[in-house]
């Protein structure tokens, strides 16, 4: 499945809880993925790449602390945020002295509605796209909300694909992204695609962004891949 859809790895051993927060958190239109203690979660994050994180502090095994000190350890997870929800409100004073590098935590009993909230502002800080956000580059305006992309005011006509790479693009001006990293962000994990289809697609971003003239914003790297800027 292409990932239109924001990736949430919640972690929480209370199957009820862990239902009710993934039923409210797909219908907000995310893609969840949950674990039931430490091991699985970090498995689960190597191997689906979460965009966020949500945190039970309370889990047999590893602990939801050591899980998040982990994560903001190493290079590759560091940048993913995490939500830690914990019982209890002395807690959230050890999240804070602790300095374990969670994001954000909320309290239980917490009103789900809050709980989507703090989720929401996390993404809009690392996937704006994603959460609807309007993005800009340069002359290049894309509004993740009504699909609708313009250059110097005028519209450009994008196919979907090339819709989710722009945006993928823009969410990280200057980033370089492999292919393998365009495919999995932009076409997902599960559907085989060669990746010279990458080639194919961000070729024909290229010609749909300039078709009214403009310089080429998009950058080949070679051996590594493509960056906007
Ligand atoms: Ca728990």
């Amino acid at each position: 499945m292409a990932q239109d859809h924001p990736k949430v790895l919640l972690v929480e051993d209370e199957p009820a809880q862990r239902e009710v927060l993934s039923y409210n958190l797909q219908s907000e239109g995310f893609d969840v993925v949950s674990a039931a203690d430490g091991d699985e979660a970090m498995l689960l994050v190597e191997e689906e790449s979460p965009d966020i994180i949500v945190l039970d502090w309370m889990l047999p095994g590893i602990s939801g602390i050591e899980i998040c000190r982990r994560l903001k350890s190493r290079s590759e997870t560091r940048a993913i945020p995490v939500l830690m929800l914990s019982a209890r409100s002395e807690e959230v004073d050890k999240v804070r002295g602790l300095e374990t590098g969670a994001d954000d935590y909320v309290v239980k009993p917490y009103s789900v509605l809050e709980l989507m909230a703090r989720v929401r502002s996390q993404l809009r800080r690392v996937r704006p796209a994603s959460v609807g956000e309007r993005l800009e580059f340069e002359d290049i305006v894309l509004d993740a909300e009504t699909h609708r992309v313009t250059r110097a005011d005028e519209p450009l006509k994008l196919g979907p694909t090339e819709f989710r790479l722009l945006s993928t693009f823009m969410e990280k001006p200057g980033r370089v992204w492999s292919r393998e990293q365009l495919l999995d962000r932009v076409w997902g994990r599960d559907i085989y695609v060669d990746s010279r289809t990458v080639d194919v697609h961000v070729g024909r971003l290229r010609k749909a962004l300039c078709v009214h003239g403009g310089a080429d914003p998009l950058r080949t790297v070679r051996g590594a891949g493509y960056a906007l800027g």
